[in-house]
């Protein structure tokens, strides 16, 4: 036990964790042999990986500001990832001091490595928790803390979705989400698909990892927006939605689709 009387965080080196392995690829130093051994594996067999996931990244920091500006100023973010700087709290405080964030994901070293950096005015927190079980995310005494669900919410469920086994029912999860907010609320939502390239060799390689890669196509990613309305311009790969540069070459090999909803 700690200081604090939580558990000291058990960091499994044996196996590949997504959160490292993204880390690894954008260049981060969180992350073990085992995870860069996984993401040199997938840049073998998919060598746009290595924009894909900056492309990603872009993509989640243009809609941050997107929501922001907007006038949203509460941010549910859902597999939020080891620290990358700029984080979103840091994007979204930066252009309106005032914006709440509540970080969630299920892997204790992302908690562990988020806590070191949070600001101390108690209007940014991160959370343990697992989207497969979504009511334990709405109704997480601190996410309640954070985010007031009678005002607008930004949720982001960026770069996790493909995490979820069909069985696990992805779409049923969404809802439930989606269901806890008001109407005003944004969905921010991107997703790795096998629309572009056969992928079935970088799937593999997530076997033996700590969670599966489930690639979708277009039409079972658009299925997460029910009740939701497309902003412009509607569902396409990461580097396209509102680029604010000339996408790198290659995008149009990037197996990310991306879309920001408004709640009707
Ligand atoms: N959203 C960030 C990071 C994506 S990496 C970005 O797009 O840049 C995916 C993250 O989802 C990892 O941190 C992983 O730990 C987390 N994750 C995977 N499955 C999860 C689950 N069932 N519940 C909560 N978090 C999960």
């Amino acid at each position: 036990m700690t200081q604090d009387g939580t558990r000291p965080v058990e960091i499994d080196t044996s196996k590949p964790h997504p959160a490292r392995i993204y880390d690894y690829l954008l260049g981060g130093k969180d992350n073990y042999e085992v995870d860069r051994q996984a993401g040199d594996q997938l840049a073998a067999v998919a060598p746009e990986v290595w924009i894909s996931v900056r492309a990603n990244r872009g993509f989640l920091q243009r809609a941050v500001r997107h929501v922001i500006d907007s006038g949203v100023r509460q941010i549910l973010d859902v597999g939020t990832g080891l620290p990358t700087s700029p984080n979103v709290h840091e994007i979204a405080q930066e252009a309106e001091a005032d914006v709440r964030v509540a970080y969630v994901d299920n892997d204790p070293i992302v908690k562990a490595h988020a806590d070191a950096l949070l600001n101390r005015a108690g209007t940014t927190s991160i959370v343990l928790a697992d989207l497969r079980d979504p009511k334990s995310v709405v109704e997480h005494p601190e996410v309640r803390r954070i985010i007031d669900f009678d005002q607008p919410v930004a949720l982001f469920l960026v770069a996790i979705l493909h995490f979820i086994r069909d069985a696990e029912e992805p779409e049923r999860i969404v809802a439930t989400l989606r269901d806890a907010l008001p109407a005003g609320s944004f969905l921010v939502l991107s997703h790795a698909t096998d629309d572009f390239a056969e992928r079935s060799a970088a799937q593999a390689i997530y076997n033996n990892a700590t969670a599966s890669m489930n690639l979708r196509p277009r039409a079972r990613v658009e299925r997460f927006f029910e009740g939701f309305e497309l902003v412009e311009p509607g569902l396409v790969q990461v580097p396209f939605w509102r680029p604010e540069s000339t996408p790198p070459e290659g995008s149009a090999q990037i197996g990310f689709y991306g879309a920001v909803g408004v709640k009707k």
